[in-house]
């Protein structure tokens, strides 16, 4: 019997990330619960457990590099390697700012810290763990409303969504996806962008009611792309009806 693999999903003990956990521990994986409150960590945890799965949480706030650290080397210590890094902790502070900036550093800076900086500084410093991986993978949890053609596509229901810095935090995130997939194309590592969908959860106000997919429709794609064979691709972003343009 060979080893379980092991994955990691950051941003895990709800929402959308939560479903990726549970569907990934449902298809045999060890999963790891990223939170960066321990509790809420647990409890995710803990509820996956109590459903028969092989869960366990790790402290991770992906803002903080000494949390990201500490996350790291926990992982190493306990299990030695890292199979599958989802890269799924990510907010929309625009949908809740007060004013109705046409564009803001503020925001720009606070978003582009946890969906950009934050996936950039887990990937950093989990690569290593990962190269250890037979069939490493990398999936970062994007958006349609980064893709630049989808953005200037007058037919797009995200069209008239004013949430500039969260598009660009997610063109960005597609952007690496595209470089680290080059980077890596000489190891068995493969990295894949993808866009869960409009979801069932607390993103912004409203969007638990007035979403179409579950967290559990939406969760799928991104767990095809954690455990895609050895002939699946790299570098490239998907949604749930298949390919996305950039
Ligand atoms: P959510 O329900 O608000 O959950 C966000 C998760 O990210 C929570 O677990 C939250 O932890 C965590 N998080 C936020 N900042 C973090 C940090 N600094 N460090 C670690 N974890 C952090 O949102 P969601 O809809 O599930 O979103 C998950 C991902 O899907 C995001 O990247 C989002 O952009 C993407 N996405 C969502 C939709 C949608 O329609 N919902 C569509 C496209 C893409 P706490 O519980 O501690 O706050």
């Amino acid at each position: 019997m060979g080893m379980a693999k092991i994955a990691l999903v950051t941003g895990g003990n709800r929402g959308l990330g939560f479903e990726i956990a549970r569907q990934l521990a449902q298809a045999g994986v060890k999963v790891v619960i990223g939170a960066r409150d321990p509790r809420r960590g647990g409890e995710a945890a803990d509820l996956l457990r109590g459903e028969g799965l092989d869960a366990e949480a790790v402290t991770l706030d992906v803002e903080d590099h000494a949390s990201v650290e500490h996350a790291t080397r926990e992982l190493e210590d306990r299990y030695g390697t890292l199979d599958v890094l989802v890269n799924n902790a990510g907010i929309l502070p625009e949908a809740t700012a007060d004013s109705r900036e046409v564009i803001s550093t503020r925001l720009f800076r606070q978003t582009f810290e946890t969906n950009l900086f934050g996936a950039v500084s887990t990937t950093e410093q989990l690569l290593p763990l990962l190269r250890r991986s037979e069939a490493g993978r990398i999936v970062n949890v994007s958006s349609t409303m980064g893709s630049l053609s989808d953005q200037s596509n007058p037919d797009s229901p995200y069209y008239e969504l004013p949430v500039p810095a969260y598009r660009a935090s997610k063109a960005a995130l597609n952007s690496i996806t595209v470089g680290l997939a080059k980077s890596l194309a000489d190891t068995p590592i493969k990295v894949n962008a993808v866009c869960p969908g409009s979801v069932q959860t607390d993103l912004a106000p409203g969007q638990r009611e007035q979403a179409p997919l579950t967290a559990t429709d939406a969760a799928r794609v991104a767990v095809r792309y954690a455990l895609v064979d050895d002939s699946g691709p790299s570098g490239r972003f998907f949604d749930r009806d298949g390919s996305v343009a950039w």
